[in-house]
């Protein structure tokens, strides 16, 4: 097929077929079909090549198709992708021993799922098995998922509000706000959850103190503390795991995004010996997924860590993460369009000063291939999410052709101002 119909064909099957509303939105936004993908880039129908500094929202975080995890997978294809579940399945026992090994002092055991908000259900669901309590504490402009439970714990209101009743018992408190959260934790609370850097919620880095005075109102009332990690997991904020940030140690840590390497998709749930008895004590079965720990998203995961750790990725998105938000700041001193840039490691926000900019800012950047990320539902920030692999170079070129696209913006509304 020629591109044009490629094209053509798809945007027609999506507007029949799959979400018409959704249709018109992207082929508004001008996006392509993405035909082909591999490091730090992808191409459209047309052949065109485009810096992915979205990174699938961290899912890229070894880029696209690394040839370590495609070799690992290709592998398992074609011995036992899928596992018989009546018997032992040794990757799925190697990916959860690793996990314990690499995440923080405590997390022993992993319970294994197939995406994030799966990974967040069972984590809600463990701390109501653990503790009885009906009590979850949340945050607002949280993202834990749109499955049922992981949506009662999401404080996005446009998002819950077409399928309320939700799960009854949960509460939400200002990010980051210490005396909130610890006025909201009490006896009736069943766990407290919470990402290091809401993603979805428009890159808030949550303040120092934060996590550790959390863990403190855990303790002090006997909830569990679970860190979604789904995002900033694997050395996405410049730490192996977000919450390392403050050195604490969580009960429950989701994970799933970048565990599957970029090429499988999981969702893995991890939690301390104390809370596994709880939980699975009595009954070995009360929580299980048909899919969960299959051998092809178990290979990958493990072949994902091995990158993270032989190629230094956590190191690498520290450093890059510094480089793109200092060049992004004194860009930032001369443009009174943008309002602020955030950043931790390699999970980069540009918050600007009106709405319309954004939207704005997105078609210049794809017009010079760049791809970023940005939702209607936070249309005034900018998510900057690359593969941690990426090079100085192509970081340098992001953050000059993120500067040409807000100037030739900031000339478009001066002109029609
Ligand atoms: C993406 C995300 C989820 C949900 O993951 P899905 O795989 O889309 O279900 C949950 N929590 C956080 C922090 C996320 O970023």
């Amino acid at each position: 097929m020629d591109p044009e119909s490629i094209h053509a064909e798809t945007l027609r099957r999506y507007s029949e077929h799959v979400n018409p509303g959704l249709a018109k939105l992207m082929n508004f936004a001008g996006f392509g079909v993405e035909v082909r993908a591999e490091g730090c880039h992808m191409w459209d129908q047309d052949g065109r090549k485009y810096l992915d500094c979205l990174g699938g929202y961290g899912v890229f975080s070894l880029g696209h198709r690394h040839p370590k995890v495609v070799e690992a997978v290709k592998r398992a294809l074609d011995t036992m992708p899928l596992s018989g579940k009546t018997f032992f399945n040794a990757a799925q026992g190697e990916l959860a021993e690793k996990l314990a090994q690499v995440s923080p002092d405590g997390l022993e055991f992993t319970f294994f799922s197939n995406s994030g908000a799966e990974a967040c259900e069972a984590a809600l669901k463990f701390a109501r098995a653990a503790t009885r309590r009906p009590g979850i504490v949340s945050t607002e402009d949280s993202y834990h998922g749109k499955t049922m439970g992981g949506l009662s714990a999401t404080g996005r209101k446009k998002y819950r509000d077409p399928f309320e009743p939700l799960v009854p018992g949960a509460s939400f408190v200002p990010f980051g706000d210490i005396a909130a959260m610890e006025a909201a934790i009490g006896p009736e609370t069943g766990c407290f959850i919470v990402e290091v850097v809401q993603g979805e919620g428009g890159v808030h880095i949550s303040p120092p103190g934060y996590l550790q005075a959390a863990r403190r109102a855990c303790d002090r009332h006997g909830a569990l503390l679970i860190v979604d990690e789904v995002q900033t997991g694997l050395g996405r904020t410049g730490k192996m795991f977000g919450c390392e940030h403050e050195g604490i140690k969580p009960d429950v840590m989701t994970l799933a995004k970048a565990l599957g390497g970029g090429v499988v998709p999981i969702g893995a749930t991890m939690g301390t010996a104390d809370v596994w008895d709880r939980v699975f004590g009595q009954n070995p079965l009360i929580h299980t997924s048909t899919f969960g720990g299959n051998p092809l998203a178990c290979t990958a995961g493990l072949a994902a860590l091995e990158v993270v750790e032989s190629e230094g990725l956590v190191e690498r998105a520290a450093e890059t993460g510094r480089f793109m938000v200092e060049s992004l700041r004194d860009f930032q001193q001369s443009c009174d369009l943008i309002k602020e840039v955030r950043g931790l490691g390699l999970l980069i926000g540009v918050e600007f000063a009106i709405d319309e900019v954004g939207e704005l800012v997105i078609a210049q950047l794809v017009k010079r291939g760049m791809v970023a990320a940005y939702t209607l539902n936070n249309p005034r920030v900018i998510r900057i999410e690359p593969p941690l692999i990426i090079s100085r170079e192509d970081a340098a070129w992001a953050c000059a052709t993120f500067k040409e696209a807000v100037q030739e913006t900031a000339d478009l509304l001066a002109t029609l101002a």
